[in-house]
């Protein structure tokens, strides 16, 4: 069944009572051809690219809990591709162009918003930098623009730019950044890569992988062995404890990072606003609550909720930049578990193993790279060798030294 308006108005005239299934719920073959475990964005992401790139449809997506209750549906929604390092940049911004034909190609509505994202600088220092990465971004066909203090005052009324002590001179503005309904991003996914014959298998953690010689045979699940001839693993967080069942150890750390929403109110904020002062990105959602997220919290954690002091921190920044903030009621939070590589950049690479392949160390900035994520890893999974885009993302980087160290807008706060 295709979305469409005229689809909408009939279901509205017959009660909304004739809508299918999303997706199939099938049972598990015994074999695939290949297998991604993890139903997260870059899970499914990457199933889709299979069947859609490659004609490889005889796939299945094993995700432990739901589809879309990982990382794709507790982040804050922002997408950008405001990076600095060749490395980088080509990758991030291929994922711009996904997102911004993404639903067209999906036939779901992911609410990409092209509403911009405004980094704030606050000191000549600070400028110089933000300038070099606009500049290194315009290079490599990005778009990228320095704002000065009463432009930023203009685009962003409620904002207090005379704080004592960061008062705010500016901003890089990427204009085609902003943001996507996260979980929507999930389901279009899943969607399409179901009616290109890929089985979602839900309710099914991953609890070995079965190696011979070498060589990857399958996975054994809490629903029973499947075999396969190759496997993605795209987990996110839990990517350390799923490539140990392979006997990997991966230079991933796990970090909780929480987000947080205020009570609805009228439009505040049109754009994405970052603080060069402190960590803080905020947003308005469609529905009027205000979507913030800060750093991380400083500890090795699996729990998806996270601590007081980030929750402090976070406000501190909100109501200095935004005094009227103060007022307002914040109604929930929630974390999710970040795969936080050493330099702050992804690995999509084959593994030591045969038909073993690697997607992760995505930090807090994975959301952004889903589609090209899922571009990527399908090439590399299909082909048996990386893409051109994520050529740099090498898991034998940090033997050899070529490191990716996006001080530009990685995992570097403050600077995205
Ligand atoms: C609070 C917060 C804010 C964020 N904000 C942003 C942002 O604004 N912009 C941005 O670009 N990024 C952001 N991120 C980061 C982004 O969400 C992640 O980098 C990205 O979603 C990770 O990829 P994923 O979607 O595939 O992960 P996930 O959705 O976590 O998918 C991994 C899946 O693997 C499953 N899994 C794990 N172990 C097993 C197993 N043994 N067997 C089967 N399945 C398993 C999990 O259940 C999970 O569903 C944020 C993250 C958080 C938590």
């Amino acid at each position: 069944m295709r979305h469409s308006a005229l689809a909408l108005l009939r279901h509205a005239l017959t009660g909304n009572r004739s809508w299918a299934p999303s997706w199939r719920d099938p049972a598990p073959k015994a074999a695939y051809d290949t297998l991604i475990v993890g139903g997260g964005g870059h899970g499914l992401a990457t199933a889709h690219y299979l069947a859609k790139n490659h004609g490889i449809t005889d796939v299945a997506v094993l995700e432990k809990g739901w589809l879309g209750g990982g990382n794709v549906g507790r982040n804050t929604t922002i997408i950008r591709s405001n990076y600095l390092l060749p490395g980088n940049t080509p990758f991030y911004e291929k994922s711009m162009q996904l997102w911004e034909g993404l639903e067209q190609d999906l036939n779901y509505n992911a609410m990409v918003s092209q509403r911009g994202v405004l980094n704030l600088f606050h000191s000549d220092s600070q400028r110089d930098a933000y300038a070099r990465r606009g500049n290194a971004m315009r290079l490599a066909g990005v778009d990228a623009e320095l704002l000065d203090a009463a432009q930023v005052r203009a685009m962003v009324p409620g904002l207090n730019l005379d704080s004592q002590r960061f008062p705010v001179k500016g901003g890089l503005l990427q204009r085609r950044g902003g943001t996507a309904r996260h979980d929507a991003v999930a389901w279009g996914f899943a969607r399409a890569a179901d009616q290109l014959g890929v089985d979602l298998l839900q309710n099914t953690e991953v609890t070995g992988i079965r190696i011979e010689r070498g060589r990857v045979l399958g996975v054994e699940t809490t629903r029973g062995f499947i075999g396969a001839k190759r496997v993605g693993l795209a987990v996110a967080g839990n990517t350390s404890r799923v490539a140990a069942m392979a006997g990997l150890r991966l230079p991933i750390e796990s970090h909780v990072l929480q987000a947080f929403v205020s009570e609805a109110v009228k439009p505040m904020i049109d754009t994405v606003v970052t603080y060069g002062a402190g960590h803080l990105y905020v947003s308005q959602s469609d529905k009027g609550g205000l979507v913030f997220g800060g750093d991380i919290d400083g500890y090795n954690s699996y729990a998806q909720r996270g601590n007081l002091p980030v929750v402090h921190d976070v406000m501190e920044c909100a109501v200095q930049l935004f005094p009227s903030m103060s007022r307002l009621r914040y109604l929930r939070q929630w974390g999710g578990i970040m795969d936080m590589s050493m330099d702050g950049s992804p690995i999509i690479d084959r593994t030591p193993v045969d038909g073993l392949f690697l997607n992760c160390g995505w930090c807090y900035g994975g959301f952004k790279a889903t589609p090209a994520s899922g571009w990527c890893f399908a090439h590399t999974i299909a082909t048996g060798q990386p893409h051109a885009l994520n050529a740099a993302f090498r898991l034998d980087r940090f033997a050899t030294g070529h490191v990716i160290d996006e001080k530009g807008a990685g995992a570097q706060a403050n600077l995205h």
